[in-house]
């Protein structure tokens, strides 16, 4: 299969690793590059920090089968940048993410899977055409806030249970169902159709939403658009994204800044 996986951290990079192994054609989005702290427990070598993790995790994968990295961030303008594929994954660690895909899934009429975890617990749910949406069950959550970060080991459990659904995806009585995971178990639970769901009713507000500034899930990392900056900045640089020690700049135009406030980010991005 062409499976794209959108966010390569606790869960994805795992997640990638075991469909590489398979052999399905991947296409690997991810925004963020490799840190130090990433090595605990994301699919990571030292060796790979300060690469992109579409990157890092393309050049370990394309030993095993083809490989696609885009070091994008998936905004409503970005996400028709992965192409036609026969099954998605959101991998991310927010939901506003997973709504977009969401909404994009729906109406290009393409199987996703979404798998979200937090601390050591996680939900896996796959959108196929026909059944309850993901925006049926979490589209009426307040705010488009960020899952907390995941614990040891955990990732690495759930990421074998998402390669279980999605293998159970392709017999023919497959019957989406919300699956909840902890470390020791997992259940299963019917969902029905929201009477206000909009992406069922064929309206794709977060695909009409764009995203300029914002502050990152992740604590006090803001990010800007620069577009150009990239080509003229000093710093390390790797394949599409150079470190200035105060910022992190990407070839897509996307600048990453830690800072307390918004206004301090943007002091920062305006004396680079
Ligand atoms: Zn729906």
């Amino acid at each position: 299969m062409d499976i794209c996986i959108i966010g390569l951290g606790a869960i994805g990079s795992f997640v990638a690793e075991g469909l590489a192994k398979e052999r399905h054609t991947l296409t690997l989005v991810d925004r963020d590059y490799v840190e130090q702290k990433n090595l605990l427990n994301q699919h990571y070598a030292v060796s790979d920090i300060g690469k992109t993790k579409a990157g890092a995790s393309a050049e370990r994968l394309s030993k095993l089968t083809n490989v696609v990295a885009l070091p994008i961030e998936l905004t409503p303008e970005t996400v028709v940048k992965i192409g036609n594929q026969d099954l998605v994954l959101g991998l991310t660690d927010n939901l506003y993410s997973r709504l977009v895909i969401n909404d994009y899934a729906k109406k290009k009429g393409v199987k996703w899977l979404s798998g979200a975890a937090s601390k050591s617990q996680g939900m896996i749910y796959a959108t196929i055409e026909g059944y309850p949406c993901y925006c049926c069950i979490f589209g009426s959550k307040s705010g488009l806030g960020c899952d907390i970060g995941i614990s040891d080991g955990f990732g690495k459990r759930f990421s074998g249970e998402i390669l279980e659904e999605i293998k159970a995806m392709g017999s023919q009585n497959y019957t989406p169902e919300l699956v909840t995971c902890t470390m020791a178990s997992s259940q299963r639970v019917k969902v029905s159709h929201s009477h206000t769901c909009s992406a069922c009713k064929g309206t794709y507000i977060y695909l009409n939403t764009p995203v300029f500034v914002q502050e990152l899930c992740g604590k006090g990392v803001f990010q800007f658009r620069v577009p150009g900056l990239y080509q003229k900045i000093e710093g390390k640089r790797f394949p599409g994204v150079v470190h200035t020690g105060k910022a992190v700049v990407f070839e897509d135009g996307r600048v990453m800044v830690k800072a307390r406030t918004r206004e301090e980010a943007e002091e920062i991005i305006r004396s680079l």
